[in-house]
Formats: C-alpha cells, structure tokens, sequence
C-alpha cells in the first residue's frame, strides 16, 4: 500500500486573520487534488474556526500546532482535543522542538497529549530530532528512537495505524541549513526500523514519515524523491505563498 505524501504547513505564531484569508485563498486557487497526496495547514488555535470555513469544500485540510493532553478542567491557556475535533482538525502537531525546548515537554508529555488525540480521532503528527550538540556526540539516534518508543509505550495497538511522525532536526528548523536528502532518508529508515521493533512491519510501512527543517520550493523535490520520506513539514516557506505553492507541486 503507498503511503500517503502530507505536506504540512506549521504557521507557528505568525500570521493575523486579513493574511490568513490571503494565504489560504491563494493556496485554494494554486494548488490541484492529487491522489496519495494530502496537505494541510497548522495555524494558531485562534485561527482555526476562521481557516476551517475558508477551506470548507477544499481538499486542503487544517491541525492544530498543539493541545492539551487533558479534555477539560483548569489548565488555564490550554487547548483541548476535544475543541479541536469540534473545529474539524484533522491532524494535530505534537512534541515540535519549540514545544519541548522551550515549554519543556518531555517524551512523556508528547505521549499523553498523542493519546488524548488519538482517543478523539484526531491524528497527532509527532515530532522527533536531535540538536546540533547531539548529533556531533553521537548520540542522535538513541534519542530518537527513545522518543519514539515513548509514545508506543502509551498507546494501544488499535491507534499505531493513525501515527504519522516527523523528522525535524533542531539544527535545521529555521536556521537555513537543510539536512541533505541522505542524512534525512538515512534517518527515516531509522525511524521506520524503531517503529517496525516497537510495533510491526507492515505498520512500519504504512506510517507516513515527514522530514521538516528548512524546506523550501528549491529543495523540496530532492527530499520529497526519497524513498523513506513521506512528505515534509514546513515552517517560514509555508508563509509564503509562492514557495509553500512550489514545494507541494514538487510532489
Ligand atoms: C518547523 O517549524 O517545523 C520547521 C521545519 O520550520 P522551518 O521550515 O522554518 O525550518
């Protein structure tokens, strides 16, 4: 079975509502249907209710950034699943860089919150990589795969199939420097093996896995050529219509 290619926009906290609806109708007129292909845009959670009617009919779809691993009750300032199927996300980011560097999310945090997402049907795109420091040690790949067992470890054999994870590492979010399309393959078949030991085969097959860090119209085709990449994940490009535009035509 092909694996589905997700080409995922994460606005991260940029963009107020007049450029939104710009970005969103240009995305709507530019980009065409295409099968095993799926993109989808991550806005902030304010946003959602806007973006969802602009994209009401489109085969775009929408996730949120991030969510509450609890469904209700006094978290002040979180956001619950349980909003977020109301509002019709159909994905939602889980334990990105930002969230576990500078909201010290651990690999236990990340798995409650991919659970309480899956209990609602909504599918958590978990976020996974190394920094800089980490894989000069050596060490990067332990630490991926002990943040990905942390997440099976949580959950229950029904929900493996709706994972999809994505191979971000910090040295290259934002920062310019792209993983070359080898360094991101090779660490996908990591990743693939990590999920084939903690779960199956044929789950490991079946699971969509994007590569995100610096991505732009100009490199998206190499990657996107990969054998183990399933899509990529995309943060400052996915602002730009033109780039975000190009990068899901290299598909
Ligand atoms: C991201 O935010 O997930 C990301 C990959 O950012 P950028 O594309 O800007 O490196």
């Amino acid at each position: 079975m092909a694996r589905t290619t997700i080409i995922a926009g994460n606005w991260k906290m940029n963009l107020l509502p007049d450029d939104a609806w710009e970005l969103v109708a240009g995305l709507k007129e530019e980009l065409v249907l295409k099968a095993n292909l799926e993109v989808a845009v991550f806005p902030q959670s304010p946003l959602l209710p806007l973006v969802s009617g602009w994209l009401d009919g489109s085969f775009i779809t929408y996730g949120a950034q991030n969510s509450s691993q609890h469904d209700s009750g006094a978290f002040t300032g979180e956001v619950s699943p349980l909003l977020l199927r109301t509002l019709g996300c159909k994905y939602s980011l889980v334990g990105h860089s930002e969230r576990r560097e500078l909201f010290g999310e651990t690999n236990e945090t990340v798995a409650a919150k991919a659970k309480a997402l899956l209990a609602v049907g909504i599918k958590p795109i978990v976020c996974v990589g190394e920094s800089l420091e980490e894989r000069e040690a050596g060490s990067h790949i332990e630490k991926i795969t002990n943040q990905i067992k942390a997440v099976f470890a949580s959950l229950e054999p029904e929900d493996y199939k709706d994972l999809v994870f994505a191979y971000e590492p910090i040295w290259a979010i934002g920062t310019g420097k792209t993983a070359t399309a080898d360094q991101a393959n090779e660490i996908h078949k990591v990743i693939r093996g990590q999920i084939k030991e903690s779960v199956c085969e044929q789950i490991a097959n079946s699971t969509s896995i994007l590569y995100g860090g610096s991505v732009k119209g100009s490199n998206a085709k190499e990657i996107l050529g990969q054998s183990d990449v399933d899509g990529v994940l995309v943060g400052g490009a996915s602002l730009q219509l033109e780039d975000f535009t190009k990068i899901v035509q290299s598909f």
